[in-house]
């Protein structure tokens, strides 16, 4: 089976971009005390965007004691209801500019317009619109006879993989609970989140109420240690989270923590079998596998091994690899060197170990950080493509006999963010769903975000939640 040739469908618009960006802080674009600056670039192509300042510990204290100020002075006194007003502003800017942001999300980090355009931008709008409704009604969200009360000030410190999704994930809340924040977007990825400072600028909110700090991950680190910051909230990697926790341990900020995942998807004998397989595809080359709650280790029941290893294949080779701005393209551009780096020396871990490699087979562009949607077979437990997470387009296959046999594999391992189940049978989906030392569970279905559902992990994966009412109340005072 080949896919049908499509003509090239590039998008179109085109989003602002500034040459230069300074700091977002106290409501304006101010020039770091750094005095330094670095190149963004689009990963597709290896041009450059734009030149972002680079936030040093001076400009850190600098964003934190505006932050504290607005909290004192505006934020937290304002009634909840007018609150309400400005998040549901800054929603309706994001819907209103969405195709830009959109655009302008995929230029800078790779994901395909179509992920960006139907995904990151709208959820990111939902989001806000979603916990502006909350602002007013804090009270329900707190046990009987409990005053709901901000925090302060946050820092926030987010990835690349979904840079404005993750940050409506962490403002929107901290915002509607009265909260003030500063905001560290991922150093190969800022462009969305100073797209959202802008928008913060136009909605009018109190200077200093959201502050935006470009850099690298010595910023991030000057805004952990900052004496003058009430709570933590970072999505990141393990290792990266490990350091946060024991550079605050015995103080007295409050931490969340979303980590990395190896999320095990399950496929059973009696599943559906085409909606399986789509399942499998989405859960692993969406956004290039870059992606927390990944279904990166399948594992499927013996007897139907071969079948899905066949269809597969097949569908492997009907995925569009290329111009991440393209309509058509489902496979876009890794996130960065590095990043693209770190995928091949694992894949060549996989191949040393004794596990063989499917790839889908198509050129790949010329400029650029590309690599081809892939599976291994012959998986063993131990291999470190099973182990370890990828954070690229690469699914690990293995199997088992029996759902006790199942759920033993998928708990085998030191994560626990999210689980995949695919069977017909209803009871044995609660019986595994229930076993799964997971956060997110989906039966029948993968990779499915609602604003007020809660999101985060176990273990290794991380601790506190994002999203619903759960994710409120980690930025309200105990
Ligand atoms: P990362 O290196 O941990 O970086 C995450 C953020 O932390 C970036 O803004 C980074 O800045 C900053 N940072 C780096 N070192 C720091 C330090 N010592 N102190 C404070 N901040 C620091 O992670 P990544 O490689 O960008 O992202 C991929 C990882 O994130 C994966 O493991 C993935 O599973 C995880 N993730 C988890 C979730 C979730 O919800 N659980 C969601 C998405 C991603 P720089 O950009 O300059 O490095
Ligand atoms: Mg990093």
């Amino acid at each position: 089976m080949t896919s049908l040739e499509y003509a090239p469908a590039p998008e179109t618009t085109k989003p602002q971009i500034r040459e230069h960006y300074g700091l977002f802080v106290a409501g304006n674009w101010v020039a770091p005390q750094s005095e330094r600056y670095f190149d963004t670039v689009d990963p597709s192509n290896e041009n450059v965007l734009a030149k972002v300042a680079y936030a040093g510990a001076a400009d850190v204290d600098r964003a934190v004691r505006s932050a504290r100020k607005a909290y004192e002075k505006y934020w937290s006194k304002m009634k909840p209801a007018e609150r309400a007003k400005y998040v549901f502003r800054i929603a309706r800017a994001i819907t209103e500019r969405s195709r830009e942001l959109a655009v302008l999300e995929t230029m800078n980090g790779g994901k395909p317009i179509k992920e960006s355009r139907d995904f990151d931008i709208p959820t990111s709008a939902a989001h806000f619109f979603y916990y502006a409704g909350w602002a007013d009604k804090l009270e329900w969200a707190m046990r009987a006879g409990r005053e709901a009360r901000p925090i302060g000030v946050c820092g926030q410190i987010v990835p690349w993989n979904f840079p404005l999704l993750m940050a409506a994930w962490k403002i929107a809340p901290a915002l509607a609970c009265g909260n003030t924040v500063v905001l560290k977007p991922a150093e190969t990825t800022p462009l969305t989140a100073l797209a959202l400072a802008q928008i913060v600028q136009e909605a009018d909110l109190p200077p200093g109420t959201v502050n935006v700090l470009t850099g690298d991950g010595a910023t991030g680190a000057a805004l952990v240690e900052h004496p003058d910051v009430d709570k933590i909230a970072f999505t990141g990697s393990t290792e990266v989270g490990k350091a946060i926790r024991r550079a605050i341990a015995g103080k007295k900020k409050r931490l969340t923590l979303e980590l990395g995942g190896k999320a095990a998807h399950i496929v059973f004998d009696d599943a559906p079998m085409d909606q399986a397989v789509e399942g499998i595809v989405n859960g692993i080359y969406f956004n290039q596998g870059h992606v927390c709650c990944a279904g990166s280790r399948l594992l499927v029941q013996e007897n139907v091994h071969d079948e899905i290893v066949v269809r597969l294949t097949e569908r492997l080779q009907t995925l569009r690899l290329g111009d991440p701005l393209d309509k058509n393209t489902d496979i876009g551009a890794v996130n960065s060197k590095a990043q693209l780096d770190k995928i091949r020396e694992l894949v060549r871990s996989g191949i040393d170990q004794g596990a063989t490699l499917v790839q889908q087979s198509c050129a790949l562009p010329e400029r650029g950080y590309y690599f081809p949607a892939s599976f291994f077979t012959g998986v063993q437990q131990s291999h470190r493509i099973a182990r370890e997470e990828i954070f690229g387009p690469v699914l690990s296959i293995l199997t088992f006999r029996t759902p006790d046999e199942a759920i033993e594999k998928a708990n085998n391992t030191p994560y626990g963010l999210s689980a995949g189940i695919w069977t017909d049978k209803g009871s044995k989906n609660m019986y595994v769903a229930e076993r799964m030392r997971a956060g997110v569970v989906w039966c029948n279905t993968f990779n499915l975000f609602d604003p007020s559902s809660p999101f985060g992990g176990y273990r290794e994966s991380g601790f506190g939640r994002e999203g619903g009412v759960h994710g409120l109340r980690e930025y309200l005072a105990h």
